[in-house]
């Protein structure tokens, strides 16, 4: 059975702010507990959203978004509800780091989660178990953290139910983020996205920056998207507000590319720009010697830079850049 327990009801009308209070007995609090931040604004019938952020804890465009979100939104201007989480992980959200530094746990590669578990699993599993049955629609921001850069851009996975990756599509088009991405991942086993899509729910996630920070258009972006979102589920009045957005497709393990060697990073494109096959994209310098020819990385395939290693230093095996394609 899982302990944790939320401090507000759920399933109230009105709007109130409170916590998912999770136990956590350790030695500077011996009852102790972590309270991760917690809204629900419900008004009559409709559909319910779940709005999520800081999934991972050095991801700043989501949280921005849902405090401003939990902040400014009057249940009369909702029919339904919204339920915000903008600090899931929120130990590591405190830590200021990816995963958690209780557990050493990535919340997106702990779902379903474990009821018995670490604090971070009993976290995944709380949000799978109670809040994802709960939704219709769920909206769980990220960026590239401290170690990568994204073009800003919101994202559908491709799914075995067409039905359900339509309404997907038709969510992230609604956000309109200036990039809207058909999303390949590296590994999928784990993620909130794949724990929510295997719900049958409508999922929308975003790529909305990186570098550990947030920039005022890719905060704005964040909290336009949200309430387009909202609009487009029927929970906020009005239609969402249009702009245009590129769609983009990640067709296969050929638009990641990995550092072979350690080394300094000598970025040779930025992010948005086209590359054909064969151009190199970067160059890996020397960490410890003058005069020694780098290591050059050229793009697998013609593309669009979508993603880049954000550090000035590289280590063997991380992701350098990621390409995409546009699709018209
Ligand atoms: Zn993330």
């Amino acid at each position: 059975m899982n302990p944790i327990r939320p401090t507000i009801p759920l399933d109230g009308q009105g709007k109130a702010h409170g916590f998912l209070r999770l136990p956590y007995s350790r030695n500077d609090s011996a009852w102790g507990s972590v309270m991760i931040p917690l809204t629900v604004i419900a008004n009559g019938q409709g559909p319910t959203a779940l709005l999520t952020g800081g999934n991972h804890g050095d991801e700043y465009e989501g949280p921005i978004a849902l405090q401003q979100l939990a902040w400014e939104l009057e249940p009369e201007q909702v029919s339904g509800r919204i339920i915000i989480l903008p600090y899931m992980n929120y130990p590591a959200f405190r830590a200021g780091t990816r995963v958690s530094p209780i557990d050493q746990v990535n919340m997106n590669r702990a779902f379903p989660g474990r009821a018995d578990g670490t604090p971070s699993q009993k976290i995944a599993n709380y949000i799978n178990d109670v809040l994802v049955p709960l939704a219709d629609i769920v909206l769980d921001y990220h960026s590239g953290g401290k170690t990568l850069d994204f073009l800003p851009y919101a994202a559908a996975h491709y799914l075995d139910n067409k039905d359900q990756q339509t309404k997907c599509v038709e969510a992230v088009k609604a956000f309109g983020a200036p990039y809207s991405m058909m999303m390949l991942e590296i590994d999928a086993v784990g993620m909130f996205d794949t724990a929510v899509e295997s719900q049958g729910k409508t999922f929308v996630t975003t790529e909305l920056g990186g570098g550990g920070t947030a920039t005022a258009s890719s905060a704005q972006i964040a909290i336009k998207g949200a309430r387009n979102m909202l609009r487009h589920a029927g929970i906020l009045s009005g239609e969402p507000e249009r702009s245009e957005s590129v769609m983009l497709d990640m067709p296969g393990d050929d638009c990641f590319h990995f550092a072979t060697r350690d080394g300094l990073l000598h970025p040779l494109v930025d992010l948005g720009a086209e590359v054909v096959a064969g151009q190199p994209i970067a160059r890996i310098w020397s960490n410890d010697r003058s005069g020694v020819e780098p290591v050059e990385v050229c793009a697998n395939r013609d593309g669009l830079l979508a993603a880049r290693h954000f550090p000035g230093l590289v280590q063997s095996g991380d992701c350098l850049a990621v390409l995409a394609i546009r699709v018209d």
